[in-house]
């Protein structure tokens, strides 16, 4: 209780500005599994500290929309590998592009989602999009949101949160975006079931599984 105490009192926004200060280059990865917040807070804390912010689950996103433009299915690894090679993909603060096409709409469409979920569970594509994303991060002074960025992709990040909600809130938190888009016709019930899925395939996949870094600082947003 005494530490709860502390940190509850602790003024975070001046603990983050007097790290800038010292260190202006900071790399901040917040992973965690979906619809925890991490992009609104990656979002948010990049504008706040003037830093860029890399959103990887776009470029998985963004492999699992050419494969389903090229009919090349998610288990068909040779297929998937040949994509990673010759896609041109470019992210930048808040758009992606394949080869000059903005895609950054339609990536998040919901079989989208799951599409980017099954990709991302062959080695060979990860570590196809490993050398883009360590180049994206290489100079520092971002904010890098993923599921093993603090384990895998930069494990000597400065800054690591992993972010976490009940799948109840998650899943409600999903809802309320899609109905904006999608209107009355989507089931608060199928979205939990598909986010359980997407959660199951992220955690127990061999490479690179879903989980907090040792060092990462554990928050759950649920009542946040
Ligand atoms: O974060 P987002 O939901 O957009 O990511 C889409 C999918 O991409 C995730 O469900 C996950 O399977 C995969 N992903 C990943 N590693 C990352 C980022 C995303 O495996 N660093």
């Amino acid at each position: 209780p005494g530490i709860l105490q502390i940190v509850a009192r602790c003024d975070w926004r001046k603990v983050v500005e007097t790290m800038v200060e010292r260190a202006p280059k900071l790399l901040i990865a917040i992973d965690g599994p979906a619809g925890a917040g991490k992009s609104s807070v990656s979002r948010l804390l990049a504008e706040q500290l003037g830093y860029r912010y890399i959103d990887t689950g776009a470029l998985y996103r963004a492999i699992g929309l050419l494969a389903i433009e090229a009919n090349v299915s998610p288990e068909d690894v040779a297929g998937l590998a040949r994509i990673c090679e010759t896609a041109k993909i470019a992210l930048t603060r808040n758009r992606i592009h394949i080869g000059g096409r903005d895609i950054s709409d339609e990536i998040r469409r919901p079989e989208i989602s799951d599409a980017a979920s099954k990709v991302s569970t062959h080695s060979e594509v990860r570590s196809a999009l490993l050398g883009l994303q360590r180049r994206l991060g290489a100079s520092g002074a971002a904010v890098i949101e993923g599921r093993d960025i603090g384990t895998v992709v930069f494990p000597n990040a400065e800054i690591k949160i992993f972010l976490d909600a009940s799948i109840e809130e998650r899943g409600h938190r999903r809802y309320v975006q899609l109905k904006e888009t999608h209107g009355d016709n989507i089931s608060l019930k199928k979205i939990i079931h598909d986010m359980a899925q997407r959660d199951k395939r992220d955690s127990e996949r061999d490479t690179a599984p879903l989980r907090p870094a040792m060092d990462a600082v554990y928050m759950d947003s649920t009542k946040l």
